[in-house]
């Protein structure tokens, strides 16, 4: 039997489980966030809102704010790696066939919003989720910190290596399928290379996994070749520092 005015547990407090912790304060039901990060500082690069995302944020109210914080997205696209197009943004389309352009945002402002909709002493940092039982009065969720606490429910959002999801599908693993993904943020600067990214806040770094950023993009172009051709053959775009066709 599990007792009503007990807070539902969410594990992570990502974009998914602040997303969530939002909208069930929203619905005035309890709720608490571990998370097991110290802080929500460091946070990655930039990140794209389809319309399905901004109406998601939309019907947490938070929707205005999210775009106002961000910018859209005016073009941009997928290259191979001789430079050719995969696919390529077209704002106009995405507009007709979707209701708005696509809206990018630096992730850090992202989850300002979301984690101001939260309830402060709802969210609990530095406290890892390390595994649950269901128990007779509702499902204990055993804490980093030691303690258990008792929830009504607990929602795994502790991310891709979730311990949540290990614990109710042990048998089921990680693959890896081959990709690699770099992320970067460019200053304002110029709109033939950097237009999809123009909006986004921050410094001008890319990281490099060693970790060792430089200056990219607007200012730089040619500086991101040699990080990028050691691994992933030469992009003529960078090389060039034009935006080929
Ligand atoms: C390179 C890249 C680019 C992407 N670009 C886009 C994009 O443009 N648009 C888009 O919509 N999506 C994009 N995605 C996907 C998007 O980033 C993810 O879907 C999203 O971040 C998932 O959010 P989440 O809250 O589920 O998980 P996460 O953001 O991973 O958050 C999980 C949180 O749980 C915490 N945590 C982990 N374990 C525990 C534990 N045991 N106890 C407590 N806390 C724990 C972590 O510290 C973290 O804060 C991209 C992903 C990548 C890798």
């Amino acid at each position: 039997m599990t007792t009503p005015d007990r807070a539902l547990v969410i594990a992570g407090a990502g974009i998914g489980g602040l997303a969530l912790a939002a909208g069930l304060r929203k619905q005035g039901l309890p709720v608490t966030v571990f998370e097991r990060r110290n802080n929500l500082a460091e946070v990655g690069a930039g990140i794209s809102l389809w319309p399905n995302a901004l109406a998601a944020l939309d019907q947490l109210g938070l929707g205005a704010e999210v775009r106002s914080l961000g910018g859209q997205v005016a073009s941009g696209g997928l290259r191979r790696p001789n430079g050719t197009w995969i696919q390529r943004v077209d704002r106009d389309a995405y507009e007709t066939a979707l209701g708005e352009p696509l809206v990018v945002i630096h992730r850090a402002d992202l989850l300002d919003v979301l984690r101001a909709a939260v309830e402060p002493s709802s969210l609990r940092l530095g406290i890892g989720v390390e595994g649950f039982e269901v128990g007779a009065n509702g499902i204990e969720v055993r804490l980093s910190d030691g303690s258990t606490e008792i929830a009504q429910g607990l929602i795994g959002a502790d991310g891709v290596h979730s311990g949540v999801a290990r614990q109710l599908w042990p048998q089921v693993h990680l693959r890896f399928a081959g990709y690699t993904a770099w992320r970067g943020i460019a200053q304002n600067g110029s709109p033939s290379r950097c237009s999809s990214h123009q909006a986004l806040s921050g410094p001008s770094l890319l990281s490099d996994p060693a970790p060792r950023p430089v200056e990219c993009w607007t200012s730089q172009a040619l500086a991101v070749h040699p990080l990028f051709g050691r691994r992933h053959g030469h992009h003529p775009a960078i090389r060039a520092g034009v935006d080929h066709e």
